[in-house]
């Protein structure tokens, strides 16, 4: 591979599973631009990456280990693979802050050029700017979320101009606590961010949230995860096949969640009432007790839809397969932001169905929705899921009168054509901005 630049990106990403696809995804379309990457996490999760390294990509993607600290409350299981449970993130979280001066003496080591860093790592830039590094952070969530958060801290007692966004009452009482770290993320040295997006999906809260927070925000063009066939996705993708076009609903909500035994019951029975083919991904707790489909599954539930009708996968299913094909006509998701992404990429509409008020999932859902590409399922008013509003919404969406599911998906290949459009020219500003930033740098450490 030829080199156009000789810039080296350290790149330094959050452990949560959703963080892995976009940072590896972005060090690829950098080093395609002639960056030298490396890309610097724990050895559990790097061993995930370090699979996907191909030829092509083995000169100029480099890995760089960094060592969580053992602490007791963080099982060492926890790190692996299929995401993390998420009421260990906190844990999580705390256990990389305290890595700070291990992160300072790796930069120190590699001396890159540049260092594009995960919002939701903040102190890494006090840290690159100590070592006279330049550092960019990397949103990996809408920024229609940043600006609705920042918009607060930022303008407070201002009302926010967007009425599409807006939180429900069962939503902002959760929300409240996490404010201060909200303003940490957003706070000093705001002056470039890329963002995992684009100006197609969320432009005008990035023109916003550039205004008042003083930020440039540069959209990279959405990156996804690449598709990966190995035979156990075979099974269901045979399974799928023989399924009508836009006849199956695909139902997941994420690496972090766990429901509890209510919402799972109330999910399954809403599956079951709506009659509509279905792919459930269960996942439940494992490593505390001995459970199984049927302990956490209504009686019955597995022998009468599981077969023809349904398939549920446990634990971890292989996603961006899952959607591609004719059949799946509806994702039934909690709105993370890979997965919102996802869908788009794969014309595939959404029902939103977000499940963690405190995270970016309730703002992604209103934004979609806007979007015109997902309706919202209606929780009961005190938030809980309810069986026949599951089964409602999806009957909706795939035999509703209004052809609201024919609407969604026009709309969401319309958006993914968009985006399509934007791509080349949002990613080369990214490069361009790369570039300029170690420049200027240079000729300030020259001078
Ligand atoms: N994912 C997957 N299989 C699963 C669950 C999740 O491949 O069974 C992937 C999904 O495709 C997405 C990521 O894990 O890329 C989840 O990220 P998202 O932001 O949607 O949600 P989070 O897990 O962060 O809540």
């Amino acid at each position: 591979v030829e080199h156009k630049t000789n810039v080296r990106v350290l790149m330094f990403r959050y452990l949560a599973y959703g963080h892995i696809t976009p940072f590896f995804e972005l060090a690829k379309k950098l080093s395609d631009e002639g960056f030298s990457i490396d890309l610097c996490s724990t050895p559990i999760n790097l061993s995930l990456i370090k699979k996907k390294i191909t030829e092509k990509y083995s000169c100029s993607i480099h890995l760089v280990e960094f060592h969580l600290p053992n602490l007791p409350e963080l099982p060492p299981h926890y790190h692996t693979t299929n995401g993390l449970p998420i009421h260990l993130q906190s844990t999580l979280y705390k256990a990389i802050t305290m890595s700070k001066p291990q992160f300072y003496e790796i930069l120190k080591d590699q001396k890159p050029n540049v260092l594009v860093h995960d919002l939701m790592q903040p102190w890494a830039t006090g840290v690159a700017s100590s070592l006279n590094i330049p550092s960019i952070k990397f949103c990996l969530t809408s920024i229609a979320m940043c600006s609705y958060f920042g918009h607060f801290f930022l303008k407070p007692g201002v009302e926010f101009p967007f009425p599409a966004l807006y939180l429900k009452d069962y939503e902002r009482e959760i929300m409240r606590p996490y404010d201060v770290e909200v303003k940490e993320e957003l706070g000093e040295n705001r002056a470039v961010m890329l963002v995992n997006s684009s100006r197609a999906i969320d432009g005008e809260y990035m023109d916003y949230l550039s205004e008042i927070g003083k930020t440039e925000i540069l959209p990279t063009g959405v990156v996804i995860q690449d598709i990966a066939i190995n035979e156990e996705e075979m099974e269901i993708i045979k399974w799928l096949g023989n399924k009508m076009e836009n006849s199956t609903v695909y139902v997941s909500f994420g690496s972090e969640n766990f429901l509890t035994k209510e919402e799972m019951e109330e999910v399954a029975y809403g599956l079951e009432l709506s009659n509509v083919h279905f792919i459930w991904v269960v996942r439940f707790p494992k490593e505390e007790q001995v459970v199984s489909l049927e302990d956490v599954l209504p009686q019955g539930f597995l022998q009468r839809n599981i077969g023809e009708k349904g398939r549920i996968i446990e634990c971890w299913a292989p996603q961006t397969t899952i959607l591609k094909p004719p059949s799946i006509g509806a994702f039934l998701t909690h709105c993370g932001w890979n997965s919102t992404l996802e869908c788009i990429e794969f014309g595939v509409p959404i029902i939103g169905l977000p499940m963690n008020f405190y995270s970016d999932q309730p703002l992604n859902a209103r934004l979609i929705v806007e979007n015109g590409v997902a309706v919202e399922m209606a929780r009961n008013g005190n938030g809980k899921i309810h069986r026949g509003n599951v089964a409602e919404t999806i009957k909706n969406v795939f035999f509703g009168e209004k052809n609201i599911g024919e609407d969604l998906r026009r709309k969401v290949k319309g958006l993914r054509e968009n985006i399509k459009l934007l791509r080349e020219e949002e990613m080369d500003e990214v490069v361009m901005v790369l570039k300029q930033i170690c420049e200027k740098n240079q000729s300030k450490m020259d001078a």
